[in-house]
């Protein structure tokens, strides 16, 4: 039963309808019933897995990535941070591989986690037992200087806004509740100044302006102090004119309906890439043409890396990971790797 339903039929009672970004945020950060704040939703016994919790390959190679970029931006003092870092497995992954570099460690400091799951959170503190990392409510609150960063599967859970053309007008989608159920309904009309007015009729377009304001912070830091960003998400590179419903609820590793169980299921939305690499530019950052997971891991040597892994253990295990993470029918090609610097970096490994 879903504890957040009563609460968030009583809000539409109150005050109306609410955008979609909005039921978005409470389902799954209601400090108390939300979906990440009151669980550890990750493995096979939770509602689904990601790339670091698949194999260890994954965050070794995208902290030798930020190794690589950290050394070609002459090894300075800086910030190592995470976005929504889940059980800290591709912070543990990434910074043991990482740290085989001389000083980086030392240079980087205590870990930076931002995350909103306090179960998570703990969690974190295992995987990186030892690492003495700290805790970050959200990305403004990170210390200042050269900023490398990672976030897997973070993006996604950012909350997204949605608008429909009907009529040749544009109107917002929102939450309604109609008979002691929570519906959709089209809201009132929508500004059309980010809205493509060629789209054809009922068109459904998705804007997340949490994702921008979070992609333009870490644009003003790189522009500002220097550093690399490496995002990996599943998404478009950029959103078709006619757009699309990407809003997708999981649970037990299955797709639900997002308005049955509010909290107790995965929310996410495709990540639109151009609009986080316009927000970035836009604050000074330069956004590298995007790589999809597959091509990205493959040049940074996963062939190699689970060769070597096979030869000391589980041959089998090994394989089927790589070919999940890399193969265009599995992981590999609906996840991508947008790589983020300052204006005048190198180009980070793989991106050149
Ligand atoms: N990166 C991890 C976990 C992905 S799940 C992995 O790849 O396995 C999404 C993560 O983002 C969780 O840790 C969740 O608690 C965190 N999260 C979701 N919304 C957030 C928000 N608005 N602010 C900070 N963290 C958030």
């Amino acid at each position: 039963m879903s504890a957040l339903l009563p609460i968030l039929l009583r809000r539409i009672e109150q005050s109306g309808p609410m955008p979609l970004s909005e039921y978005m945020a409470l389902c799954l950060g209601h400090p108390e019933h939300g979906y990440y704040t009151s669980r550890d939703p990750l493995g096979a016994a939770g509602d689904f897995t990601t790339a670091p919790e698949i194999s260890q390959m994954f965050g070794e190679l995208l902290g030798l990535w930020l190794a690589q970029a950290w050394m070609d931006q002459g090894a300075p003092r800086g910030v190592y941070a995470e976005l929504g870092p889940g059980r800290g497995t591709l912070s543990a992954d990434a910074l043991r591989a990482a740290s085989r570099v001389p000083g980086l460690a030392e240079a980087l400091g205590r870990p930076q986690l931002v995350d909103i799951s306090p179960v998570l959170r703990a969690r974190q503190a295992e995987a990186l037992a030892g690492r003495d990392p700290e805790w970050r409510d959200r990305v403004e609150d990170l210390p200042d200087g050269p900023l490398f960063l990672l976030a897997n599967e973070f993006f996604d859970a950012l909350p997204i806004r949605q608008y429909q053309k009907r009529g040749g007008r544009w109107r917002e989608r929102v939450v309604t509740a109609k008979d002691g159920k929570l519906a959709l309904a089209l809201g009132p009309l929508a500004k059309a100044d980010d809205l493509p007015a060629h789209a054809p009729e009922g068109a459904l377009r998705e804007h997340s302006p949490a994702c921008e304001a979070v992609a333009a912070q870490i644009g003003a830091r790189l522009a500002a102090h220097g550093g690399a960003a490496l995002i990996v998400d599943y998404g478009y590179p950029a959103q078709p004119l006619s757009g699309g419903d990407t809003f997708q609820a999981m649970r037990g590793h299955a797709y639900t309906d997002p308005y049955e169980a509010p909290g107790e299921a995965d929310l996410t939305a495709h990540v639109d890439f151009a609009a986080i690499a316009k927000a970035a530019e836009a604050a000074g950052a330069k956004a590298w043409p995007l790589m999809t997971q597959g091509a990205l891991l493959e040049t940074l040597g996963i062939t190699a890396r689970a060769q070597a892994l096979a030869a000391r253990g589980d041959a089998e295990a090994v394989a089927a990971a790589h070919r999940r993470l890399c193969h265009p029918e599995e992981m590999g090609t609906l996840f991508k790797a947008l790589a983020l610097t300052g204006p005048d970096a190198p180009p980070p490994p793989g991106f050149g």
